[in-house]
């Protein structure tokens, strides 16, 4: 699947401690490396993004490395991981 990072987005963390931490909990799953397309770095953040294609405008949380996680555009993942809502009203804050 195709996401792009969302950038500027140093929104405090949620009850869970972290982003990424956010995204173990409602994923149900563990990250090990970052999904982008031949990058497989294993410094991991919970990023925000948003899916490129389609009318989906609203925001996720993915797991990204460090680098990933400052760029731009649209990045090419595996789609082993699962989108989990950055919606705190819809998670962790419900
Ligand atoms: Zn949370
Ligand atoms: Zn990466």
């Amino acid at each position: 699947m195709k996401i792009k990072n969302i950038n500027g987005t140093s929104q405090t963390t949620c009850v869970c401690g972290s982003w990424l931490k956010h995204w173990e909990k409602f994923s149900g799953q563990t990250a090990t490396y970052c999904p982008v397309t031949g990058c497989l770095k294993k410094d991991l953040v919970g990023a925000h993004v948003q899916k490129a294609n389609g009318s989906d405008d609203k925001w996720y949380i993915y797991p990204l490395c460090n680098a990933h996680n400052q760029s731009t555009g649209v990045l090419e993942v595996s789609d082993s991981y699962k989108l989990v809502s950055a919606n705190k009203k819809e998670t962790c804050e419900k």
